[in-house]
């Protein structure tokens, strides 16, 4: 191994030490994100940012969330829906839908910006990830594809969309930072039939959901 790719590894060991220094507890998701080289879905100039836990932009007014931030949402969804179907909306850099891929669920996930959306799914290609992308308002879900075991939801949205809550599996969950455009809480919605029971947890600041049961895109 290269010299710089050894150090790149010492440097992901010493992230995951540092997320379980923030209480992130769940070995499976430790062990994923030991598992994803994160700098590959950074740009090659900007790859030694890769493993301090900070948010990175990632072109088009966006941004690949910070470590810690993908641990959280990680843990709340395999401690709720370990296994089965998951649909993730907003791709971005593709690093939570690699990470959930990892982890052995079977990946959907939908980007509304094109360019992120095809740069997202060369790599997923050239790193051998068989992650089902779409380009598309992720508000709506993916019809086609639906019932999910769980949805990650990595923008911040208003309110929960309709279209996700039908397109949820009967004992399905949804992880979704729910709020107004500077601060949201991060939520868990759990299907149990027609039924739809939240859990609120802490506070998070993400870009925003931006579609038809999303913010308006006329205010972004
Ligand atoms: N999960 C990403 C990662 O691992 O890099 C980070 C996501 S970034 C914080 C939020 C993403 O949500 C942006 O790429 C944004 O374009 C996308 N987004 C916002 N509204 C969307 C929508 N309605 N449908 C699909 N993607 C959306």
């Amino acid at each position: 191994m290269k010299e710089s790719e050894q150090l790149l590894k010492l440097r992901r060991r010493e992230m995951v030490e540092m997320l379980q220094q923030y209480g992130i507890a769940n070995r499976r998701v430790l062990d994923a994100f030991f598992e994803v080289p994160r700098h590959l879905f950074f740009d090659e100039d900007a790859k030694e940012l890769a493993y301090n836990d900070a948010a990175y932009p990632i072109g088009f007014g966006q941004t690949i969330s910070q470590p810690y931030t993908v641990a959280y949402m990680t843990s709340l969804l395999v401690e709720r829906c370990p296994s089965g179907k998951v649909l993730e909306i907003g791709t971005g850099s593709g690093y939570q839908a690699a990470i959930l891929d990892v982890l052995g669920y079977s990946v959907f996930t939908v980007e509304r910006i094109f360019e992120l959306y095809e740069r997202a799914e060369k790599l997923f290609s050239r790193l051998e990830l068989d992650i089902a992308c779409r380009f598309g308002d992720g508000t709506l879900g993916w019809m086609d594809e639906a019932p999910f075991d769980g949805m990650v939801i990595t923008a911040g949205a208003p309110k929960e969309p309709e279209s996700l809550l039908e397109q949820l599996a009967g004992n399905g969950c949804i992880v979704i930072p729910i709020g107004g455009s500077y601060s949201q809480q991060m939520t868990v919605i759990r299907r149990s039939g027609n039924d739809f029971k939240k859990e609120v947890f802490q506070q998070f600041s993400f870009v925003p959901l931006v579609g038809k049961e999303g913010w308006n895109d006329t205010v972004f």
